[in-house]
């Protein structure tokens, strides 16, 4: 369904919504759905979840807020990547649109993608003894180096380059649990 079609069902007039800047708006969408108090849902008045700038006829561009089951309701057939790396991809394209200069997960994300495509689960690779420099401090600068913060191996922890304050394993442990794929490093 159309946010249109939804506004149109719950009898709401676009034109006492908020003006929106122009879709997609990425980085206005984010700044919204993460302000606090959430906002009430444009169509039911429940809370909301998310947000979208819509361009509605006759209105222009306008703030639509969703609740979660509105949401579901006007979200589109899923046509993105559908692979791990074109996700990857994906995901690195809308935060660098949005204006998130670094992320840690980029490279580990990708790392992990490939990984998977070439020899199934990361997990069943050995991990070396702790003492033993990962990759990443194999080819930086000595000074860059540090322990990493799980398991103290050591690991480009320090000045350009160095993307995360885990070591290789570590971090490839981290996305392959999903628990903390967006690490600001
Ligand atoms: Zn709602
Ligand atoms: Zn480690």
């Amino acid at each position: 369904m159309e946010p249109s079609e939804l506004l149109a069902r719950h009898g709401v007039a676009p034109v006492v919504l908020e003006p929106a800047p122009a879709p997609p708006a990425r980085r206005a969408t984010l700044d919204r759905v993460a302000a606090l108090p959430p906002r009430a849902c444009s169509a039911c008045g429940a809370m909301s979840v998310t947000a979208r700038a819509v361009s509605l006829a006759g209105a222009g561009p306008r703030w639509v807020d969703l609740c979660r089951d509105r949401a579901l309701a006007v979200r589109r057939p899923f046509r993105g990547p559908v692979t791990l790396a074109g996700l990857a991809a994906d995901l690195r394209a809308a935060a660098q649109e949005a204006g998130i200069a670094r992320l840690a997960f980029y490279s580990s994300f990708e790392a992990a993608a490939v990984g998977r495509q070439r020899t199934g689960p990361a997990m069943t690779a050995p991990v070396p003894p702790v003492t033993e420099p990962d990759t990443s401090a194999r080819t930086c600068p000595s000074d860059q180096i540090g322990p990493c913060a799980t398991c103290q191996r050591p690991t480009h922890k320090y000045g350009s380059g160095a993307r995360s304050p885990l070591c290789e394993y570590c971090d490839a442990q981290a996305v392959a649990a999903w628990g903390k794929p967006l690490r600001a490093s």
